[in-house]
C-alpha cells in the first residue's frame, strides 16, 4: 500500500517538474564545452587592449578549443581587419562569438525532409559512437512530430545489439524488424523496407554494424545494403547518417573524413555532447567537411537528441 502511494507522488513530482526549453537543455549540455572554451579565453576577455600579445593568446586559446585550424584562422583574420581599420573593439566575447555565428550559416541541406514513404534512413558509424542510442532517439523524435517509425536491425554482428535495439524501439514506441544474429544485413534492410511499406510507415530506420577492425568489409556490407535498398526504391537509402562520438574530439573529425569519402554519407548525427569538453568539434566539423552536422546527441534519454542548430549552439557558449 505504502509503495503504491509513494510512487504516486513521485509521479506527481514529475508532472510538475519545469520543463527545460530546447536552449536551456542545449546550454546544459554543452556545459563542459562552455567552461572549457571560455576558461581558455579568460586571459583574452580580461585584457585592456588588443595588441599582438593579446592576439597571441586569442590564437593559443582558439587552436586548442577544437574548433578547428580555418575558424581560428577567419576569427584572427576577422579580429585584425578591424583592429586595422581603426575600430574599436567594443567586446571582444561578442566579435567572436559573432564571427563564429556568421561562419557556420545554415545549410539547407542540414534539413531533413521526408518526402516519400517510407524515407529510409540508414545509420552508419564506428562501434560505440551511438549508433543505436541515437536511432531510438530519433525514432522517438520523429513519432512526437507525428510520423509512423520503423525500426531495422542490420546490425546482426550482436544479439545483444539487436535486443538493445529492441528496447530503444519499445521506450520510442516504433515497430521493429529483426532477424537472427549473423543473419545477412542486406536481407534485414530488405525486410524492413519490405515491412515499412506494407504498414504505412513514414521512416524506416535502419542500425548496422560498425566494426573497426576490417574497414573493408564494412564498407562494402555498408554498400550492399545501399544497393538491395536501391532495387527496392532507387531513392533509398534518403539518408546516410554518420554517427559520430564528440568525446573523440579531432578523432571525430578524422573519422568523418574517413567514412565521408566511402559511403555516400548524407549527414553528421554528433553524439555525447553533454560528455566532453571538446565540443568545439562541432564547428570544426562543421567547417571542414562537407557533410551538414544534422543532429546533436546531449544524454542517454529518449528526447535526448536536437536539431543541431548553429547559432544557438554558438550562443549557448558564449552568451
Ligand atoms: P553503437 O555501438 O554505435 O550502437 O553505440 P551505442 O548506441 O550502443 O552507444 C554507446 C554508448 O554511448 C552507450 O552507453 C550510450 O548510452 C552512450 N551514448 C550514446 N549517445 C550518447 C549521448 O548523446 N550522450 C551520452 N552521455 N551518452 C551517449
Ligand atoms: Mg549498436
Amino acid at each position: 500500500m505504502l509503495f503504491f502511494k509513494k510512487k504516486k507522488e513521485d509521479e506527481k513530482a514529475e508532472d510538475v517538474k519545469p520543463k527545460l526549453s530546447m536552449f536551456e537543455k542545449l546550454a546544459s549540455g554543452l556545459h563542459k564545452t562552455k567552461a572549457n572554451i571560455l576558461n581558455k579565453l579568460s586571459s583574452v576577455f580580461t585584457s585592456e587592449k588588443i595588441d599582438e600579445d593579446t592576439l597571441g593568446k586569442l590564437e593559443e586559446a582558439l587552436y586548442t578549443s577544437d574548433i578547428g585550424v580555418k575558424t581560428t584562422d577567419k576569427i584572427l583574420e576577422e579580429v585584425r581587419k578591424k583592429i586595422k581599420s581603426g575600430e574599436e573593439i567594443a567586446n571582444i566575447k561578442d566579435l567572436i562569438k559573432d564571427v563564429m555565428v556568421s561562419l557556420i550559416k545554415t545549410d539547407e541541406r542540414r534539413e531533413i525532409k521526408i518526402a516519400e514513404k517510407p524515407h529510409v534512413i540508414l545509420v552508419v558509424g564506428v562501434n560505440g559512437n551511438g549508433k543505436t542510442t541515437s536511432i531510438g532517439k530519433l525514432a522517438y523524435y520523429y513519432k512526437n512530430k507525428g510520423y509512423k517509425v520503423l525500426i531495422g536491425a542490420a546490425d546482426t554482428f550482436r544479439a545483444a545489439a539487436i535486443e538493445q535495439l529492441e528496447v530503444w524501439a519499445d521506450r520510442s514506441g516504433a515497430d521493429f524488424v529483426k532477424n537472427k544474429m549473423n543473419s545477412d544485413p542486406a536481407a534485414v534492410a530488405y525486410d524492413s523496407y519490405k515491412a515499412g511499406e506494407a504498414r504505412g510507415a513514414d521512416i524506416v530506420l535502419i542500425d548496422t554494424a560498425g566494426r573497426l577492425h576490417n574497414k573493408v568489409n564494412l564498407m562494402n556490407e555498408l554498400e550492399k545494403i545501399s544497393r538491395v535498398l536501391k532495387k527496392l526504391n532507387p531513392n533509398a537509402p534518403h539518408e546516410v547518417l554518420l554517427v559520430l562520438d564528440a568525446t573523440t574530439g579531432q578523432n571525430a573529425l578524422s573519422q568523418a573524413k574517413q567514412f565521408g569519402r566511402t559511403s555516400g554519407v548524407t549527414g553528421i548525427v554528433l553524439t555525447k555532447l553533454d560528455g566532453t569538453a571538446k565540443g568545439g568539434v562541432t564547428i570544426a566539423i562543421n567547417q571542414e567537411l562537407d557533410i551538414p552536422v544534422k543532429f546533436i546527441g546531449i544524454g542517454e534519454q529518449k528526447e535526448d537528441i536536437q536539431e543541431f542548430d548553429p547559432e544557438s549552439f554558438v550562443r549557448s557558449i558564449f552568451e
